[in-house]
């Protein structure tokens, strides 16, 4: 029996972390459906995440069962997966795990559609940025809504931040610290301001990091090189490439209007997200990408300056 008391989970979104998200919900005995916009992308998602479950028992064969899972585990976490496109399908799950792209109208859109469905159990959101009490409003069930914001990659990443929106009943949130830890995670309270507690402190960092490209006090590989200094396993421009540079860019500017100028997004985050250029996800960022694997500095960043 879980600790949280739950057994069927939603996630909507089966992109960079719904996938992620899903698989280790399945992985930890919840009976999971994800929902996505349609077939195609759904289709694409679960062959991930298939994918990824197909390393990790190739892992384990080669570490002697040290590391990873075993083939059986790979066929009973899949047979726990199911996908829809459909929301009506998702109402008679226990809570849904919303990761749909950080775009506040999209959101707000799928929490009240959610509602007039009819749903009434647990909802939380994956957002990096928006404000849970703001979304929280949309689903019209504060009691019930919070943030639950997973880490990238979710498979790897331990930690969760947990974020209460003000209207957040103490049920909820004592829910939410069990179902972390029935995902074998481990939750981090933050409150609702502007970044929470991780993207607050990290965030800035990154910034700092493009201006320093920008300004020509280093280049990208250089920059990257803190990680050799300070203990990080990625440098920033790379994580930010994995993130994606919209959602950067969509943290940044929620942290400038809630603390101010200090936290102004860099013009050439500016410039890329406006070029299309999202990093790892459009093949072009501050790297160029083959898939997942760097192909060196993306050469147009090479002589952006700016004094
Ligand atoms: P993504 O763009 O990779 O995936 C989003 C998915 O949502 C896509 O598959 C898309 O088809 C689907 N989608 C779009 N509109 C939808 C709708 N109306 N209904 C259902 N599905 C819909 O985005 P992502 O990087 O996975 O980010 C998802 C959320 O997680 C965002 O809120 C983001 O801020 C947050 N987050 C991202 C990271 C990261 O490193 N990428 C880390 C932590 C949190």
């Amino acid at each position: 029996m879980a600790e949280s008391g739950l057994s069927k989970i939603g996630v909507i979104g089966i992109g960079v972390m719904g996938n992620g998200i899903a698989q280790v919900a399945a992985q930890s005995g919840f009976e999971t459906k994800v929902l996505d916009v349609n077939e195609d992308v759904l289709a694409r998602g679960m062959g991930i995440i298939e994918k990824n479950l197909g390393r990790m028992v190739a892992a384990y064969e080669k570490s002697g069962g040290e590391k990873g899972i075993t083939e059986e585990q790979k066929g009973e976490t899949l047979s726990r997966l199911s996908s829809t496109s459909k929301l009506e399908e998702l109402m008679d799950r226990d809570i849904i795990i919303e990761a749909a792209p950080e775009l506040p109208e999209v959101k707000e859109h799928i929490n009240s559609d959610i509602a007039e469905k009819g749903y009434d159990k647990l909802l939380v959101s994956n957002t990096s940025g928006i404000s849970i009490t703001r979304l929280a409003a949309a689903y019209g069930k504060p009691e019930k809504f919070m943030g639950m914001h997973f880490m990238n990659p979710v498979p790897m990443q331990k930690g969760v931040e947990i974020i209460r929106g003000l209207g957040t009943s103490d049920e909820t949130y004592n829910t939410i610290v069990a179902l972390c830890h029935d995902m074998g995670k481990i939750e981090i309270p933050a409150e609702d301001k502007a970044g929470f507690a991780i993207n607050r402190m990290w965030v800035p960092f990154v910034n700092e990091a493009i201006r320093i490209v920008e300004e020509g006090v280093a280049a990208v590989e250089d920059v990257d090189k803190c990680t050799l200094c300070l203990g990080h396993r990625m440098g920033p421009l790379t994580t930010a490439d994995f993130v994606g540079l919209d959602t950067m860019l969509f943290i940044c500017n929620v942290l400038e209007e809630e603390f101010g100028s200090p936290y102004k997004a860099s013009p050439l985050l500016k410039r890329l997200v406006e070029s299309g250029n999202l990093g790892q996800k459009s093949g072009l960022g501050f790297y160029s990408w083959d898939g997942f694997k760097a192909q060196g500095v993306n050469p147009d960043i090479a002589r952006y300056r700016i004094k």
